[in-house]
């Protein structure tokens, strides 16, 4: 069931009271993401749930779902980028435990109240990838390439070649 999210959590507090959250928060909210955008709009779908696990780790388990609008860094055209992401993140209190975590956990330093956007952003950071491009198929940049081809400058190895050949 969708609810408001709160602006600020106390994520051991919600762990050991083992809560769901489940809302949306909009884009332009997102300071440090947007400088990867080509066009802040939208929202991200925000499912999480805390708890503690076997281990008495208390986690965040979360997934998020969005669409980001981007550039295409192959045909430099704007495309919508579909985001499902889930993370699972380890919530720690100090260097040591946080060194201790099981692999499948990210650590989350936790000292107290937090705000839930910044947790939200930083996964939404690291959702995009480095170079985002259309997937293979779907880039006009693709099509026709080999048609194209004479119309590209010669690569710079090929002038090299050139240069190396013996007189
Ligand atoms: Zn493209």
């Amino acid at each position: 069931m969708l609810e408001q999210l709160p602006v600020v959590i106390e994520p051991l507090r919600l762990a050991e009271a083992g809560r769901q959250l489940h809302g949306r928060l909009p884009l332009v909210g997102f300071k440090r993401l947007a400088p990867a955008l080509h066009e802040v709009r939208g929202e991200v779908e925000v499912e999480l749930g805390f708890g503690k696990d076997e281990l008495h780790i208390a986690y965040l388990r979360g997934h998020l779902r969005t669409r980001l609008q981007i550039i295409c860094q192959r045909c430099l055209q704007p495309m919508a980028l579909p985001v499902d992401v889930e993370f699972a993140l380890g919530l720690v209190t100090t260097d040591e435990a946080a060194e201790q975590l099981p692999a499948d956990y990210e650590p989350l330093m936790v000292s107290g109240p937090m705000e839930l956007a910044e947790i939200i952003e930083d996964e939404l950071i690291l959702a995009v990838p480095f170079v985002p491009m259309h997937p293979a198929g779907q880039c006009p940049a693709q099509e026709g390439q080999e048609d194209r081809l004479e119309d590209k400058p010669p690569h710079p190895f090929a002038v090299l070649a050139r240069l190396k050949k013996p007189q």
